[in-house]
């Protein structure tokens, strides 16, 4: 999971998608009637030999074992469960929505360069692995979806697609080839560089989980006047602005990978399961119109019919209008056109 070696000198790189396409073409998965539907083993890359990836399994179990310790009166608060919608759209649908996945994974819009590190920056913080990890992960199940290789089919099992595939290491993901391949376009920045060296990563996350922590103090210590008080709205700071909201991202930003490629409708015919999931949509501001997404990668915008609401994109429009992005990639039409479903939802 760590690139421990200097990569190698890098030649110019195809767009990220251009290759994805690419090797899909070269591939031709099957995907026909006989296969829809089919299970399939776990990843070729993992086997009896791989190791449990330790330092996943635990933050995730010691996360989930604070849950009852959030409800009780000295660390709940109501104005606390505003952390969760507030630090699920900061966080993860601008840091990983619009950060990792519309922009480092499909290029689907451009900016500068120190915005593009607060896009990043804020997605590190959702605590879902470091940019270039993020980013190859996701590449792989675009190349793959659904096919034995992707990482986390639900064709495996929705508790594997959901969050199993994190807990045990993948040798088709972690070799430095597998760096090479998919994110040198990506690796090659230094700063995502220094994030995927040893655990850079975490301490970002871990160094924002203090910052909030002591805005609490700072909330606390002037709203009650009490070093108590100080203590006290410090901590619940840190528990539904921090853990809470971070356990909440997780399952809604892991919902894609399972319930969004098992459950809802299809707008258009693509080579894989993946379905528009209207609730997992709203619960991460768009990124749930997976099938939409599937069917056009590249594109920023999720949302394609008029009520699929795709909050994230809706922002980068405003971001577009002031300046601060360009070359906001639309729907391809045409090449959707050709994927439309006629009879309407297929579920
Ligand atoms: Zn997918
Ligand atoms: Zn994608």
């Amino acid at each position: 999971m760590t690139l421990d070696t200097e990569p190698e000198v890098i030649p110019a790189l195809e767009s990220p998608d251009d290759a994805i396409a690419r090797d899909q073409l070269a591939e031709e998965h099957a995907f026909d009637d006989a296969f829809a539907g089919g299970r399939l083993p776990k990843p070729v890359g993992v086997d009896r030999q791989s190791r449990v990836l330790w330092e996943y399994v635990g933050p995730v179990i010691a996360f989930h074992l604070l849950i009852p310790l959030a409800f009780i009166p000295y660390f709940f608060s109501w104005w606390g469960l505003l952390f969760l919608p507030i630090g699920n759209y900061l966080f993860t649908s601008i840091g990983i929505g619009a950060g990792y996945h519309r922009l480092l994974t499909h290029r689907g819009f451009k900016c500068p360069k120190w915005l593009e590190y607060i896009f990043a920056t804020l997605g590190v913080c959702s605590f879902q692995d470091s940019p270039a990890r993020w980013v190859l992960v996701h590449r792989v199940h675009h190349q793959h979806s659904d096919h034995r290789p992707d990482p986390h089919t639900p064709r495996v099992s929705a508790f594997w697609a959901h969050m199993g595939w994190l807990f045990i290491d993948n040798r088709e993901l972690s070799s430095a080839a597998a760096y090479d391949r998919y994110v040198r376009d990506v690796i090659r920045d230094p700063y995502y560089l220094w994030l995927q060296r040893g655990l850079n990563w975490v301490w970002v996350y871990v160094a924002h989980a203090i910052a909030v922590l002591m805005l609490g103090y700072l909330w606390g210590w002037l709203w009650t006047g009490t070093v108590s008080g100080m203590f006290q709205i410090g901590l619940q700071f840190l528990m539904w602005g921090v853990i809470m909201r971070t356990i909440y991202t997780w399952h809604v930003t892991w919902g894609i990978n399972s319930f969004a490629h098992m459950w809802g409708y299809r707008n258009y015919e693509t080579r894989e399961d993946s379905r528009n999931n209207w609730l997992f949509a709203l619960l991460t501001n768009g990124e749930g119109w997976h099938n939409n997404h599937h069917a056009d990668p590249r594109t920023a915008q999720h949302g394609h019919r008029w009520w699929e609401v795709d909050v994230t994109y809706w922002s980068l429009v405003a971001l577009e209008k002031t300046g601060l992005i360009w070359d906001l990639v639309r729907p391809n039409q045409s090449a959707l056109s050709r994927k439309t479903i006629r009879s309407g939802v297929d579920t």
